[in-house]
């Protein structure tokens, strides 16, 4: 008997055989990155055909720190047992112990080999718990459900599926950056990003103190979910130049555009570095009408002003469904905590900025 992890995953599987093996390994090294960061001892990590099979005794702490390995859909911590029915009958009574009364067997066969179907086994050993234990068999309504695995001569035991965020291992899909700043979107959009296999680094201007620590926290959050990329981050002083830019602007009654001004030299200082360091995109936590400079026509004009491609992935999210995305990461908290207003943002900012205007403002202010 060997104590494990059984970790399910769900797209690579669907992948060419190329990209399955590139991907694969690139979950396994996250994977062990994950367990190494949370000095967790295993002895090996198997790959079979949609498993990875981690060995520890450590069941518990691994299985709470590989959830936020994305690209893996699902986990249990298992027992391994030789594909003997005897045996798995010995074993299931002892894993059904003191789980509940209603209860269902769920078998199934990765491979083959064993000789009986999943529906047989279903049958014979919901009986065989049945009578034990004194149970009841409830297909919908069950309190537990004992699960068997069956792959190349082993059955996998377990009575414990837990759902993780799945998506794709950081890492697939390249590496971009993040303008993070202390509020709840843009956390929730490097995460999203992260999700979907890329390294994430983030920028962050620096405009107030308390943001800062706000921001350097959130850092931390979401590093405990880029298992095989350590976040780099790059700070940068953002008052010199929005002080300057605002008594200007204000000079020449033009204090509205003062939050397109901003966004614009983030969106430069991203590009810059997106040059220099290779980073294939910028990502935002713009949305769609959230504050008033969010409008559409402000993001088509901020996006005309750099050439790199700027994702925005919480863009058509309503406020509370990225909470509720906060929440689960665990940036909320963080985020919601009090700080002084951004000390340039003016009453009024302009919600329709074209290029021209723009650029005429810019002749006037920076002549
Ligand atoms: P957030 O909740 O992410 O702060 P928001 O809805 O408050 O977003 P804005 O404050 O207008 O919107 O900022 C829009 C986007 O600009 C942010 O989502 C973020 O990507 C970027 N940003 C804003 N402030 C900063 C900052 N201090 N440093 C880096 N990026 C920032
Ligand atoms: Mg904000």
């Amino acid at each position: 008997m060997d104590d494990c992890i059984l970790v399910r995953y769900g797209e690579i599987a669907l992948k060419s055989d190329q990209t399955r093996k590139w991907w694969n390994k690139t979950l396994l090294e996250n994977m062990k990155d994950c367990l190494e960061k949370n000095n967790i001892t295993y002895s090996s990590i198997d790959v079979k055909l949609g498993r990875l099979i981690v060995y520890t005794k450590e069941k518990k702490e691994a299985s709470i720190a590989l959830r936020n390995v994305f690209g893996i859909t699902s986990l249990s911590p298992a027992v391994r047992v030789e594909a003997d029915f005897e045996k798995i009958k010995d074993k299931c009574l002892e894993l059904s112990n003191n789980k509940g009364k209603k209860f269902r067997v769920s078998t199934r066969r990765i491979t083959k080999e064993f000789p009986m179907t999943s529906d047989k086994v279903n049958g014979a050993l919901g009986a065989f718990l049945k009578e034990k234990l004194d149970l009841e068999v409830n297909l919908t309504n069950f309190d537990f459900e004992m699960g068997i695995e069956f792959l190349d001569g082993y059955a996998y035991l377990f009575t414990e599926r837990i759902k993780t965020f799945g998506g794709l291992p950081i890492g697939v899909q390249g590496k971009v950056i993040c303008l993070v700043s202390s509020g709840i979107d843009s956390p929730v959009a490097a995460w999203l990003l992260m999700k979907r296999g890329c390294q994430v680094d983030l920028m962050h201007f620096k405009v107030t103190e308390e943001g800062y620590k706000k921001y350097t926290k959130i850092k931390e959050i979401l590093q405990k979910f880029s298992y095989g990329h350590e976040i780099k981050d790059y700070v940068i002083d953002g008052v010199p130049y929005l002080s300057n830019t605002k008594q200007k602007l204000c000079e020449k009654g033009k204090d509205k555009w003062m939050c397109i001004f901003c966004k614009k030299r983030f969106l430069q200082e991203a590009e810059r570095t997106c040059n220099e360091e290779g980073y294939l995109a910028i990502i935002t936590g713009e949305n769609l009408g959230q504050v008033a400079s969010q409008t559409l026509k402000n993001l088509v004009l901020l996006d005309s002003t750099v050439k790199v491609t700027v994702l925005r992935p919480v863009l058509t999210y309503d406020k509370n469904e990225i909470v509720g995305m906060a929440r689960i990461i665990g940036t909320y908290e963080i985020s919601k905590e009090k700080e002084p207003k951004c000390p340039f943002t003016p009453n009024y900012p302009m919600t329709s900025g074209s290029a021209e205007e723009l650029h005429n403002i810019e002749m006037m202010i920076w002549d």
